[in-house]
């Protein structure tokens, strides 16, 4: 079987996530590979667009909202482990960036959970099934 290289964990803080997290940890020590993590902001507007899609985890911004986005995806970063250059908040949509990202920094695994908060009434969600088309790589979605 193929060795991963480079893993892709995509969180959206749906319950059962933690369990999605905890299966890429253990396929990233598993692969000995690299592990990244993204999460995509959909649910604030982004305040100015000098801030770029891709929010600068290490820069102080004046808006509240986007603070406290950045607070609770660090303290995850910290429960995870997972360092901080490796670590994507992006604003956008989740079914385009999440593909954006794995092409751009060569990941040869997604996993995503097979539902979070756009999906629970679908078989598998939307974001899910969407990465799945369109990834250029693997993907594994963790039953929930
Ligand atoms: P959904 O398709 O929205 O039901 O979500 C399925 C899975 O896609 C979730 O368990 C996450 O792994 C991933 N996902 C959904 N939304 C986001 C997001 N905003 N940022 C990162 N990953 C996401």
């Amino acid at each position: 079987m193929k060795a991963y290289k480079h893993i892709l964990l995509a969180y959206d803080y749906s319950e059962g996530n933690d369990q999605v997290a905890v299966k890429a940890k253990q396929l990233a020590e598993q692969y000995q590979a690299k592990l990244s993590m993204v999460h995509v902001l959909d649910n604030i507007a982004m305040p100015d667009s000098s801030y770029g899609t891709v929010i600068n985890l290490a820069h102080k911004s004046k808006y509240p909202a986007l603070e406290q986005q950045k607070t609770k995806f660090l303290s995850l970063r910290q429960d995870l482990d997972i360092p901080l250059l490796n670590c994507w908040l992006i604003w956008g949509n989740p079914k385009l960036e999440i593909v954006e990202l794995a092409l751009q920094e060569q990941v040869d695994l997604v996993i995503v959970g097979s539902h979070g908060r756009h999906g629970l009434a679908l078989l598998l969600g939307s974001t899910a099934n969407s990465v799945l088309q369109y990834a250029g790589c693997d993907v594994l979605a963790v039953r929930l």
